[in-house]
């Protein structure tokens, strides 16, 4: 659950989104074509018929990871369709994080199993791919594809397996040291796209499949990541975000820049008007990282920090690394910041041994911080994690209570915080019009959503920014009127 403001999809993007949301990936082809055409080079005449179908499960990382699986079939001849009877491949790039997104995608390939009479072919990619591995044919024997995300580079081989009615497997096991990169990405917003900085995670908190799903952490060069933006810029975006599960733990290769520094390079390339980052571990958010929000306009004024919870003996058992104390220094290092930057976190109710003084700690948190938004979750069991040898187990309708309380704490904070941009005028990245409600769409650099109206006039166009003054506040969203 996300007490957060719901995610949202606009052309087949996800704009703000939290792990266990299904995020149907039909992307307009002409847009995607358009966007492909300046990196594809020798596209190839091998399967010049064939289409595919591709729905996505998950976190920013796995749309942005879809993006460039599209671009790889493109590069390979293939053409996406929108649904999934007009399809020859059918794909899943799936969410392990919680077993509700697990369960999802079995219940997705149930649904379409009789579509294999006709001859089509299904694949899984991502984590439940990784994590499951060759059971995933026991599970569903008309998948024909499993491919976990550090083997993307590997589909084209795959594609010709599955073309000659074999099974296809890329699994990998923690050994690469190569990033999926991003020569074939076939972006689906003109304006607002990613970037992935660092890929895996070597933490391992108690509760959490993302090491083994993922792989051991690998970050890009710094110049490899410039040059993606200048690219980026070059094709006219202006809202860049920078992805990993740890971005601010990213190394450069090349030993040339801090993640700050890079943070302020992507912001100084030319035409760039906003840079994102997430998702920010709290042990390695330095304070250079405030400061480079302060200096560089281009950087947004929006922390993702999640936190957990707000018992440091809680902290401990998930072995998260750090405080409540340690957390809530980072929170005074924002707060303290010329600009104001809005925060926003994740946290995990009814991990196992969960007190009911820790689950109060969690809320005087909530009270201490007053955050923008929070992702809230019921602690899910995942194979292969430490946490899964714990006793204590919180009953779910515990976890469910607890969820409830602190979605409800974390409302009335949001009401009270979001009232206090009444009056004031912010810049939005305008990103659509709803129709039914006769407003345009709009993100501040905050990362808030602000509907407008506007005169017919001025009326302005996806892409562009406007000026906007508030004029009434909801829990997750403000609204107002384009100043002209
Ligand atoms: N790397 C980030 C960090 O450490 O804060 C988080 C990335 S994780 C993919 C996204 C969120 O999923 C986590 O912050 C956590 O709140 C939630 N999550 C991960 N494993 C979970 C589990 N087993 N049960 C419930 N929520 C979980
Ligand atoms: Fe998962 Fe922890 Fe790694 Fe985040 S830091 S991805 S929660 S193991």
């Amino acid at each position: 659950m996300n007490s957060s403001s719901q995610p949202e999809i606009e052309g087949g993007v996800l704009i703000q989104g939290n792990q266990d949301t299904a995020v149907s990936y039909s992307v307009k082809e002409k847009q995607a074509k358009a966007l492909y055409l300046p990196y594809m080079s020798g596209v190839s005449e091998r399967n010049p018929q064939k289409t595919f179908y591709l729905e996505t499960f998950g976190c920013q990382m796995n749309v942005h990871d879809s993006e460039k699986v599209v671009g790889r079939l493109v590069q390979e001849g293939y053409r996406q369709v929108e649904t999934v009877e007009q399809a020859d491949l059918i794909l899943y790039n799936t969410c392990s994080i919680r077993d509700k997104a697990e369960q999802k995608v079995f219940h997705r390939l149930a649904d379409y199993k009789k579509l294999q009479a006709q001859g089509k072919k299904f694949g899984v990619l991502g984590c439940v791919a990784q994590q499951e591995g060759e059971k995933v044919f026991e599970r569903a024997p008309h998948v024909s594809m499993v491919c976990g995300s550090a083997s993307y580079r590997n589909l084209p081989e795959m594609l010709v397996q599955i073309e000659a009615g074999k099974r296809a497997t890329g699994l990998d096991d923690r050994q690469t040291d190569e990033c999926f990169e991003t020569e074939f990405t076939a972006r689906t917003n003109p304006h607002r796209g990613y970037i992935t900085i660092i890929e895996g995670c070597d933490k391992f908190c108690a509760y959490c499949v993302v090491p083994f799903t993922r792989g051991k952490e690998r970050s890009r060069t710094s110049s490899s990541v410039l040059t993606e933006a200048r690219q980026m810029a070059d094709l006219g975006y202006t809202d860049i975000q920078l992805l990993g599960q740890n971005v601010n733990s990213y190394r450069d290769p090349e030993g040339k820049k801090t993640f700050a520094e890079l943070l302020a390079a992507v912001g100084e390339v030319l035409g760039i008007k906003r840079v994102r980052f997430t998702t920010s571990h709290p042990r390695d958010f330095g304070r250079d990282i405030v400061e480079a929000i302060d200096t560089v306009p281009t950087l947004c004024d929006h922390v993702h920090l999640p936190v957990q919870s707000g018992s440091t003996r809680l902290l401990d058992a998930m072995q998260r690394l750090y405080t409540r104390e340690q957390y809530l220094e980072r929170i005074a290092w924002m707060k303290a910041a010329k600009r104001q930057i809005s925060i926003t976190t994740d946290v995990i109710v009814g991990f196992p041994g969960e007190t009911e003084a820790d689950f109060a700690e969690t809320l005087s948190l909530l009270d201490e911080v007053e955050y923008d938004g929070v992702f809230s979750f019921k602690y899910s069991a995942r194979p292969n994690t430490p946490a899964l040898s714990l006793h204590d187990a919180i009953p779910e309708e515990e976890q469910s209570r607890r969820l409830e309380v602190l979605m409800s704490r974390q409302k009335d904070i949001q009401v009270a915080r979001y009232r206090k941009y009444i009056g004031t005028t912010t810049e939005v990245m305008v990103e659509g019009f709803n129709e039914a409600r006769r407003q345009w769409i709009g993100r501040t650099s905050q990362n808030k959503t602000l509907n407008f109206t506007a005169s017919s006039e001025v009326a302005p166009k996806p892409g562009s920014y406007a000026q906007v003054r508030v004029t009434g506040s909801f829990p997750n969203s403000l609204l107002g009127e384009m100043v002209v």
